[in-house]
């Protein structure tokens, strides 16, 4: 029996056995995916829940180092979609049967975002009557801010965490107070307080990250009792303080494995709750989210966006698909999910079990 074997036969995830798996080399990784896949089918079936993703707006009040949007960039347009763009979007999630939608933006508290948000959420749910499910991504908020948004219909919210090393985090950010560590932390907690179905994740190959940091990573959303998980390999953007770093990154192929076993582990430790399988995996390998889907995925975000502004949302460089439009990335979706095995469950809101069970 190999050294993998043993540690999914005992079941015992710590971060010595965590880290153990995560540094399995390529043949003994298949026991990790085929352990994965057998629990994903289990727990949540074979069964793939789309979100539909509408990039709302690119401009954003922070500073991250890894971001090709944040506000020290001057080489964007910045654009907002208008409510009637937003409604167009989500009405084609609603008449695709997606069940689901996104609505991501780059950060602002200000008033007037956080009103435009509230109404928008409402419109939606009027256009819909009530029949999509929104998850918002929309960064660090006040308390009082994610109990109006839920209130108006929002469902679930996604925060990732980037790295849960503190002093990681650190390197990441600017050293200010909009950018703290311990924000994002009461970010996470106001928004499990709120009601919402949790989501957080990491970027995997990130410059000074290490294996252990993944390892504990993964403990991290197991100690936090997340609902959901969106992570995907770290891909440098030139316009960005990290790229400074590039050098000390592993491969491109590297880090797509390396994200395939982050994902297989977390099926095996959290095993009723959503992961998804980014975008970002896709920037490497044509299959890469097919690839994380047999690892364990089971949520994938089709991008509604309008095609004109997609050029504009590069949080990283190479993004795939920007000029494709929705019923050509639908199409694409449905033949490669179909290769990987699973099958696209329309109509269905796909909330995690996880949260179901909490409840
Ligand atoms: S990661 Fe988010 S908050 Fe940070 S700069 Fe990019 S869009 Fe803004």
């Amino acid at each position: 029996m190999t050294k993998v074997e043993e540690i999914l036969e005992k079941g015992n995830f710590e971060k010595e056995t965590i880290t153990a798996l995560l540094l399995a080399g390529e043949e003994d990784s298949g026991a990790l995916f085929r352990k994965a896949r057998e629990i994903k089918k289990e727990f949540v079936g074979n069964r793939v829940y789309f979100r539909g993703l509408i990039e709302y707006s690119n401009y954003c009040a922070k500073n991250c180092f890894y971001c090709g949007i944040r506000s020290g960039n001057s080489r964007y347009a910045r654009y907002e979609m208008t409510g009637d763009e937003v409604l167009e979007a989500a009405r084609y999630a609603w008449q695709n049967r997606f069940a689901s939608i996104v609505l991501q933006s780059g950060e602002r508290d200000d008033e007037g975002f956080i009103a435009k948000i509230e109404q928008l959420i409402g419109s939606i749910q009027d256009m819909a009557r009530n029949e999509l499910h929104i998850t918002l991504s929309l960064g660090e908020q006040k308390p009082e801010t994610y109990r109006r948004w839920f209130k108006a219909g929002a469902h679930r919210y996604l925060l990732r965490i980037e790295d849960a090393n503190a002093e990681l985090y650190r390197k990441l950010h600017p050293n200010d107070r909009h950018h703290a560590y311990q924000s994002r932390i009461d970010a996470l907690m106001a928004l499990r307080a709120t009601g919402y179905q949790v989501g957080t994740g990491v970027m995997i190959g990130l410059p000074f990250q290490t294996v252990s940091d993944l390892a504990d990573d993964l403990i991290f959303f197991r100690d936090l009792d997340v609902d959901m998980v969106g992570m995907g390999p770290y891909i440098e953007h030139q316009d960005t303080p990290l790229y400074e770093h590039r050098n000390q990154l592993l491969s491109l192929r590297e880090r797509l494995q390396l994200s395939l076993k982050m994902v297989a582990v977390l099926r095996i430790m959290m095993k009723d709750i959503n992961i998804a399988a980014t975008t970002a995996l896709q920037t490497i390998d044509p299959m890469g989210r097919e690839k994380a889907l047999q690892a364990g995925a089971n949520v994938i975000m089709p991008n509604l966006t309008p095609v004109k502004y997609r050029q504009d949302y590069l949080l990283y460089e190479n993004k795939p698909c920007l000029d494709e439009e929705a019923d050509q990335c639908k199409s694409c979706l449905e033949t490669r999910i179909q290769m990987a095995g699973d099958t696209i469950a329309y109509g269905e809101w796909g909330d995690s079990k996880h949260f179901e069970k909490r409840k």
